[in-house]
């Protein structure tokens, strides 16, 4: 038998119904990979004495009969999402010890489907970085080379399921933050279309685009998940009211529907050129085109479109999302919650102040730019310029529909930089979502799978975009790609050895 760490939600949930391991024994084992391998910097919270409750209490309910896919399946969620039992920091000092009064809608639904909360996982301050350098608590290291970003804003996410520590664990996308840390970690992530995932409880970074969505090592452990943090929520207005999906049950209803040696039959893949320039990453470019092989085989059809705003992407998202982040961080002021500061002589100083130390660099940059953009000198020529850009950009999908069924690209423009190496030049560091930022804008669903590694043994993922509400798409192709494929299952030098 496989060690524990190295089952999936699937395997783990089928040997919890056959009574060959108990909740508890998995939270135990899970908590000592996470303490052994703390050098990663994944973990933000633990908390052994609530993980361990919840889990006895998963194990209680199997005892009374109860059974499902999730029941004592230990995960862990972004500190991004707000959790009763254990505070939420959005990786900022702002929130240090912040304790919520109240379950993020997501956390809530896990937790009513069994999963055990194995802590809360580092991430850039407010969402906002692609490296996960931006933690007011430290960084989060590469699983895959120590010395390496883990991709952000969900670094601590996807580093936490790369190493094995953990089989699947929650994160937002709000420009990639999903899918790009994914790539750089050789694991499997979904974001979901805007409004498919409850934003209540979300700490808000842009909130048009802020979307929760699922890191895992499988499509198919992806699928559990988001079948179950998903559906309509009243306490959020953009919430899409649409009745619950099974995404679980459509993956194996694609199975059948397929030959077996051609499961991709007819299926038109699109290829948007602006996404395969020249220049490409020798590295991506070639584990992406093997991928594009793989799929050919697999009987898809590769035609060739264009999406040609996509090039305004990055200019667009750094107006819209600084502009919203400007608006929703105008909430910590050092009344309401979080930080204050300890001296000051007046109200605006207490203000000035307790907003100076309580936010990081990145953070401060975006806010003075969101004021800028929102400022009534400047409002008509920026922000409302690049919402109408937005649209455009939105249009772009809509016609490349008509031509195919979904997208394949690259992830990112390369594999996993250097810790360090963009810190001091933002608008680099920025360019690393340049494929996943279009389908943030357009508000489409997209996902990240692993289709190889570059020469210095780097994982590479492609990119799958599908129309509004196709999660169920994306997740059976990839599905079918991981039948195929074994990229998804290559596990880091660092804890080949662990038992
Ligand atoms: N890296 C992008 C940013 O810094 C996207 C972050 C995200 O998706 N949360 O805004």
């Amino acid at each position: 038998m496989k060690p524990l760490h190295e089952q999936g939600v699937h395997e783990l949930a089928e040997a919890l119904t056959a009574r060959r391991i108990s909740s508890v024994e998995i939270t135990e084992h899970l908590l000592a990979r996470v303490q052994a391998h703390a050098a990663l910097g994944v973990m933000l919270h633990l908390d052994a004495e609530v993980s361990l409750a919840q889990a006895r209490a998963a194990d209680a309910r199997r005892a009374r009969g109860a059974n499902g896919p999730l029941l004592g399946v230990p995960l862990a969620h972004k500190d991004i999402f707000v959790t009763r039992d254990m505070p939420s920091t959005a990786g900022s000092k702002m929130l240090q010890g912040y304790a919520s009064p109240f379950d993020a809608t997501i956390v809530a639904k896990l937790a009513d489907a069994g999963a055990v909360m194995l802590g809360k996982l580092n991430c850039d301050e407010f969402a906002m970085g692609s490296g996960n350098q931006n933690s007011a608590y430290g960084p989060v290291r590469n699983p895959w080379d120590a010395r390496r970003v883990p991709g952000g804003s969900s670094g601590g996410s996807a580093a936490a399921v790369a190493a094995r520590l953990m089989p699947a664990a929650t994160g937002s996308d709000t420009g990639g933050s999903i899918r790009q840390p994914a790539s750089f970690t050789g694991v499997t992530g979904i974001k979901p279309t805007y409004g498919v995932c409850s934003r209540y409880g979300m700490i808000a970074f842009a909130s048009s685009l802020d979307q929760a969505g699922v890191l895992a090592r499988t499509a198919e452990d992806c699928a559990l998940l988001l079948g179950t943090m998903s559906g309509f929520d009243a306490r959020d207005a953009t919430s899409a009211e649409r009745p619950p999906q099974d995404y679980m049950a459509k993956l194996h209803q694609a199975q059948v529907e397929g030959s077996a040696a051609r499961p991709l039959n007819g299926l038109r893949i699109g290829l948007p050129r602006e996404f395969f320039p020249a220049t490409l990453d020798r590295d991506v470019h070639d584990a992406v085109r093997g991928a594009l092989a793989e799929m050919e085989k697999l009987g898809a059809r590769l035609v060739d479109v264009s999406l040609p705003r996509t090039e305004l992407s990055i200019p667009v998202y750094y107006i819209i999302a600084p502009a919203e982040a400007s608006s929703n961080l105008s909430r910590y002021d050092g009344v309401r919650y979080g930080h204050r500061a300890a001296q000051y002589d007046d109200l605006l100083d207490m203000y000035r102040k307790t907003r100076a130390e309580g936010f990081g660099a990145e953070v401060k940059r975006r806010i003075m730019i969101g004021t800028y953009v929102l400022s009534a000198g400047f409002y008509d020529a920026y922000y409302t310029q690049a919402q109408k850009v937005r649209t455009l950009i939105a249009r772009d999908f809509d016609a490349a529909w008509e031509l195919c069924d979904l997208l394949l690209t690259p992830t990112a423009p390369s594999a996993a930089f250097a810790l360090g190496e963009k810190s001091a030049d933002p608008l680099a560091m920025y360019l690393s979502d340049l494929y996943t930022i279009p389908g943030s804008l357009a508000g489409i669903p997209g996902m990240s799978i692993p289709c190889g590694f570059g020469q210095s043994n780097r994982p590479v993922g492609l990119q799958l975009m599908a129309n509004y509400f196709e999660e169920a798409k994306l997740l059976g192709v990839a599905h079918q790609y991981q039948r195929a494929t074994d990229w998804h299952a290559r596990m880091p030098a660092l804890i080949q050895d662990d038992k």
